[in-house]
């Protein structure tokens, strides 16, 4: 495809946008393992999770045969006042790497919350309101989720209250008061609200939080209130199949022009926007109609997919959240505080793991300042400032396209901008500065948390 016939921006029309998600689970041979109850060791049951999840997502997240899953008027509506999300070329990248390779982008950042994590927020804010709920609790990292979570909750009428890890909410004021702006409550995590909050901060006094422990406090107090549900922003079934709206749009948007990729990179945290991007080319993948490379990018401090184990694990650092079966590095591994790029969740999507597992799918790590030197790069080039765990996969994005270049091969690449990092600014700062450096895990570090994981038989 020649130049003057892709545009730099592919957009859909709103008759073009999804009007299901795909559910990829559908297609694959090998299901992803079961969540399981920490105390039987059973496979949880719609019953055991109604408490905890509102019961639509429930069904969602135990439904491993439906491959298409309506989207409802709402949220459709919803979507479309942010969507379709452009899929740009990356003609002026393409052009200062002088690779044959074609490189194109799908943009995640178009809305307030910054990211990919609002697709799912809005599904998830409409079935607790569906459900007649008050209110629901999660956890927050980077702030992202909690942000996204905020936006629905408002547009919804729904009470919002937020964990989110000590580390950002002192890193990340700004944050916290968009989410304050959009009616959520937020409260350092860990805290003493909680039962679990103050076990761990007597254990860990001083401990700057991370994932697993906002998730517990969330968790408690969820299932404390009554009217109240635990929400996530990544990691499980339900939130990848509505992250598909993001494959999508973008297996529309190439087919419009008849491009098939050769290379599909994204970030990966707990999996959600890669598990989203690549849910329509992996279906194919599994049907043996297309093949392609898939990579997932995680950072080298925070290694699930290259170091870590493939086992039952908790996702919570707390210890009473579900097991999940997944490449996991303990749920007592507690990132580096140094480590300033957000992906920080120790365990990994059961999904992306198990075809990870099986083949399907690549991965692999990269260190954080060569991760801001891509980022500095992008936004010098593209324009766009990203965020650092979108940088992730710009990293990657840009060494298979000077790849191309030393072989002279024109591969299509397709990566996930997942968003903007205006709200991380602390962490350039530390990069301008050339404060940032990159700490790896030992193996004695990693081994240690891993001792700790649950015996299941
Ligand atoms: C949350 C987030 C991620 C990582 O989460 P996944 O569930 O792995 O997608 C990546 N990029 C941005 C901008 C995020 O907010």
């Amino acid at each position: 495809m020649s130049k003057t016939e892709v545009p730099y921006k592919i957009y859909l029309t709103e008759d073009e946008m999804p009007k299901a998600w795909y559910n990829l689970r559908a297609d694959m041979k090998v299901k992803p393992a079961p969540l399981m109850h920490p105390g039987t060791h059973k496979a949880l049951t719609a019953e055991e999770l109604t408490p905890i999840f509102c019961e639509e997502l429930v069904a969602q997240e135990l439904d491993e045969t439906t491959p298409f899953i309506e989207i409802p008027e709402e949220i459709r509506g919803f979507y479309k006042m942010y969507r379709p999300s452009p899929l740009v070329r990356a003609y002026c990248l393409e052009q200062k790497l002088q690779t044959p390779a074609k490189i194109y982008y799908k943009f995640e950042g178009n809305n307030t919350s910054g990211s990919h994590k609002l697709n799912s927020a809005i599904a998830q804010a409409y079935y607790a309101k569906k459900q007649g709920l008050k209110g629901v609790t999660t956890e927050t990292g980077a702030g992202q989720w909690g942000t996204a979570l905020s936006m629905a909750c408002a547009y919804f009428g729904l009470d919002c209250k937020v964990y989110m890890v000590k580390v950002s909410y002192e890193q990340k004021p700004f944050r916290r008061e968009v989410m304050r702006t959009y009616g959520a409550s937020v409260v350092p995590s860990p805290s003493e609200t909680t039962e679990v909050g103050k076990k761990i901060l007597a254990e860990h006094p001083g401990t700057t939080g991370s994932l697993g422990c906002a998730i517990s406090e969330a968790v408690e107090v969820a299932t404390k209130n009554p009217g109240y549900r635990y929400v996530l922003g990544s990691v499980l079934n339900q939130v990848l199949l509505h992250q598909s709206v993001i494959g999508l749009e973008t297996k529309t948007a190439l087919d419009k022009y008849g491009i098939k990729p050769d290379i599909i990179i994204g970030c990966a945290g707990g999996g959600s926007n890669l598990g989203g991007l690549i849910a329509p080319f992996m279906g194919e993948k599994l049907r043996g109609e297309a093949d392609y490379r898939i990579i997932a990018v995680e950072p080298a401090s925070c290694p699930s997919f290259t170091r870590g184990t493939f086992a039952y694990d908790f996702c919570d650092t707390g210890m009473i959240c579900p097991l999940a079966k997944m490449y996991t590095l303990g749920s007592s591994f507690i990132p580096s505080a140094n480590h300033a790029g957000g992906l920080r969740f120790h365990g990994m999507s059961t999904t992306l793991s198990q075809l990870y597992h099986d083949g399907y799918m690549e991965a692999t790590s990269v260190e954080q300042t060569s991760v801001f030197e891509a980022a500095e790069q992008f936004a010098r080039i593209e324009g766009i400032l990203p965020a650092p765990e979108s940088a992730h996969a710009i990293r990657v994005a840009i060494d298979e396209a000077l790849k191309c270049k030393e072989t002279g091969e024109e591969k299509t690449i397709v990566f996930g901008l997942t968003g903007t990092g205006y709200f991380d600014l602390v962490a350039y700062q530390k990069y301008n500065d050339k404060e940032m450096s990159d700490y790896i895990p030992t193996d004695e570090e990693i081994a240690a948390s891993v001792a700790k994981l649950p015996k299941v038989e």
